[in-house]
């Protein structure tokens, strides 16, 4: 039987959980990811590693899984003089999460994920529609726009998405300690500039569990779409840091424990997030605790 579309199963009102980190999970696992095109680079030269993570990540629950295409574009490539590869890189990003899918569990979806990291001055337009292109005619179940920190930066992404014909998901990254926007802008702001694109869900991710906890709220009042969060799971001495700062970021030595995080995905839920896994920092043991914390 095909995969039920993911948006008839979030109608139902299912919580699906969402994979954790990806590129400090490669980099806890010792695979290099040094910048500037950061995890881009596993897709090529450590494929067995990536998959074993993607498979650690289902087993442990993940009803979704992230290809790993967050650099994988020309513009990041490009500043390790690899742009003209993109499509070699992403095509591999992308098939490896399919063939972990295949194989551990069929019903789990495939996002399609994307960013502008870390290209100074985000590259969205003809680039970003060729790589989500790409994603689509390969495959993935949704495109997932992932670290977009501004309103204009998630206009854009939609802009950029509004002729693939997959469901579109937002994760809005850097929330400030508010849970508004990394620039002060509100919640409400953001959705409002959104109305008349086609944007299915908007994730909060790359922030701090409590900024989610303060966002999410606003944002069910506001946005009449699905709503979810994958946090930080890193961050050593997280009140003493500015999200946008790392000096203290660990990812193998996570300040939020698996079941301390479980604790703000269960509040998230009860909040009304409908997709809820981690960022920069969590593992697949903090996945592992969120599906008995979150239905
Ligand atoms: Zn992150």
């Amino acid at each position: 039987m095909p995969r039920r579309n993911i948006l008839d199963r979030l109608r139902a009102g299912d919580v699906l959980v969402h994979d954790g980190a990806t590129g400090t999970e490669l980099e806890a696992r010792g695979i290099a990811c040094a910048p500037p095109a950061w995890s881009a680079a596993a897709n090529l030269e450590a494929p067995s590693a990536l998959r074993t993570i993607q498979d650690d990540y289902l087993r442990a629950g993940a009803d979704i899984i992230t290809a790993n295409n967050y650099c994988t574009g020309p513009s990041a490539l490009n500043q390790i003089r690899e742009a003209a590869r993109w499509r070699e890189y992403s095509q591999a990003g992308l098939d490896i999460a399919l063939s972990a899918r295949d194989a551990i569990n069929p019903n789990a979806y495939v996002a399609g994920g994307i960013s502008t990291y870390p290209v100074p001055g985000s590259i969205f337009g003809q680039e970003y529609t060729d790589r989500t292109r790409l994603l689509a005619d390969g495959g993935a179940d949704f495109i997932l726009a992932e670290y977009l920190p501004t309103v204009s930066d998630c206009v854009a992404a939609a802009e950029a998405c509004a002729d693939i014909d997959l469901p579109l998901f937002i994760g809005v990254g850097r929330l400030n300690r508010d849970g508004n926007l990394d620039d002060g802008t509100p919640p409400e702001t953001l959705v409002s500039a959104l109305q008349g694109y086609r944007v299915d869900g908007l994730l909060a991710m790359c922030t701090f569990p409590p900024a989610v906890s303060k966002w999410l709220p606003r944002l069910r009042d506001s946005f009449p779409g699905f709503i979810g969060a994958y946090a930080h799971g890193g961050w050593k001495e997280p009140d003493n840091t500015r999200w946008a700062e790392e000096p203290n970021f660990d990812p193998g030595n996570p300040s939020y424990t698996p079941e301390s995080y479980a604790d703000y995905a269960h509040t998230w839920k009860e909040m009304g997030a409908q997709i809820i896994g981690g960022c920069c920092g969590t593992r697949p043991s903090h996945i592992a605790a969120l599906p008995a914390a979150v239905r």
